[in-house]
């Protein structure tokens, strides 16, 4: 039982994890972030797979962690997004319903943590008036494709803290 169980721990500890990441809405404390990754939203059976972060329109939004921007995409539920990989290109990062990039943001670019990469809107399937930033981390398979991934609830490596522990 001993070695199954060093096994199970072996093969975890194979898999990609975020280390601690910036919280990527300018001005937005850990104790604010509100856990939504389980939460079931229209049409999509897998649930929602991403965090939630309110703030103003035109809010800073910063690179959570270092790495290349894959990909600047239009797409018609996430809007204007942002498609990240972590330095060692076995995470993805993606930041959705941006009102714009920030100016000169171009495919390809090498981001340090904290850049500003855009700032908060309410484009593709988002309310206008609740901006707000979609942020997914996903997994990349072997084949690096951006939009493709398993994906991981960012809110404890944003710093979130389980409900319970709130005051
Ligand atoms: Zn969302």
């Amino acid at each position: 039982m001993a070695r199954l169980g060093w096994l199970v721990l072996a093969a975890a500890s194979a898999l990609a994890q975020p280390a601690s990441l910036l919280i990527p809405v300018e001005g937005v404390a850990a104790s604010q972030l509100r856990d939504s990754f389980a939460e079931k939203r229209g049409g999509n059976l897998r649930g929602h797979e991403a965090i939630d972060i309110p703030a103003p329109l035109g809010t800073p939004v910063r690179a959570v962690d270092d790495g290349r921007v894959a990909k600047l995409f239009l797409s018609k539920p996430g809007g204007i997004t942002i498609y990240q990989f972590d330095r060692d290109e076995k995470l993805g990062y993606y930041y959705a319903h941006l009102d714009r990039y920030a100016p000169g943001l171009t495919q390809g670019q090498q981001l340090r943590r904290g850049d500003v990469i855009g700032y908060v809107g309410a484009t593709g399937n988002a309310s206008p008036a609740a901006p707000h930033l979609h942020f997914a981390i996903f997994r990349l398979g072997p084949e690096k494709q951006w939009w493709k991934g398993e994906a991981i609830n960012p809110f404890t490596y944003l710093g979130g803290q389980p409900s319970g522990a709130q005051k």
